[in-house]
């Protein structure tokens, strides 16, 4: 597949390999994507015609989410791995318009994400947010970034967040026991907060999605269990409604079928 010389790319943007920002980037409706992201997002599409919508779910997730620690539960400190290309609201934006105390570290490995970097450090004045550009498989050095430990006092609860990033790692690089790392990094109070695109909800789709990926970028759907056992880690619990699809979390309104987007959704705190 070629990339599209029409399209000129910020230095140290690959354009002839598909890149898993650009492509949701694409189907949220953002301009920040080449040819190979929107061919290997069309697939997708042609695949399972709602995709668009089921990313949608999960950024309304992360609102929801994200009102839920800062309002209900009064966390300030957010460090959110895989961010994303900025698209509107951005995390600290739904944060600080509750608590503009909000501190947030925002962590994404792909250059095209640090380029639009910018966009997430618009902080209000009483908080603060900080990017970093890293991969989470390192998380030891991650926790060990100046950048990090200037923003964030781990001696207090932090809101630890892998929305749709977990399934961007091969299990030969174990996802588990770099968000283990991250998890027993953080003092009680503290929350994780992980969506992952999983095969339970439609196997035989998602194993064309996987075929459509295979040898272009790392894409690893897993299955329920296997997420679960993120969360399986001494000292944590589970809060309601525990482990369910995205569009189940506290949904503002009852959806007809919350098995329309294919993420399962879950938070936990640190005793
Ligand atoms: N969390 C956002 C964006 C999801 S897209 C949301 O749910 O809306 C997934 C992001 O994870 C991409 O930007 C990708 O570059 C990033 N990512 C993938 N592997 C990563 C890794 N090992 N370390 C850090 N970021 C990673």
């Amino acid at each position: 597949m070629s990339a599209d010389n029409s399209e000129h790319a910020p230095p140290g943007v690959d354009t002839s390999t598909p890149h898993s920002a650009r492509i949701y980037d694409w189907w949220l409706g953002g301009k920040d994507n080449f040819a190979v992201d929107r061919a290997v997002g069309q697939a997708f599409l042609n695949t399972i015609p709602t995709v668009r919508a089921m990313a949608k779910e999960n950024r309304d997730f992360i609102h929801r989410v994200v009102e839920y620690l800062v309002r209900d539960q009064g966390v300030t400190q957010f460090l959110d791995v895989g961010t994303g290309i900025p698209t509107s609201p951005n995390l600290h934006e739904v944060a600080q318009a509750i608590d503009p105390r909000c501190r947030v570290v925002y962590v994404d490995n792909d250059p095209i994400v640090l380029v639009h970097a910018r966009a997430l450090l618009v902080s209000s004045p009483e908080g603060a947010t900080e990017y970093i550009h890293a991969d989470m498989r390192d998380a030891a050095g991650l926790l060990g970034d100046p950048a990090l430990t200037r923003t964030l006092d781990l001696t207090k609860p932090v809101a630890l967040t892998l929305i749709a990033v977990l399934m961007l790692i091969a299990d030969a690089d174990d996802p588990g026991h770099a968000v283990r790392q991250l998890m027993d990094a953080l003092p009680p109070g503290s929350y994780v907060v992980i969506t992952h695109p999983a095969y339970d909800f439609d196997p035989p789709a998602i194993e064309k999605l996987v075929a459509i990926t295979e040898g272009q970028m790392t894409f690893v759907p897993r299955w329920r269990k296997d997420v679960e056992a993120y969360f399986a880690v001494p000292g944590w619990q589970m809060v309601e409604p525990g482990l369910v699809p995205v569009m189940a979390w506290h949904p503002p309104v009852e959806p007809e079928d919350p098995t329309a987007a294919y993420y399962w959704a879950g938070v936990a705190r640190k005793n």
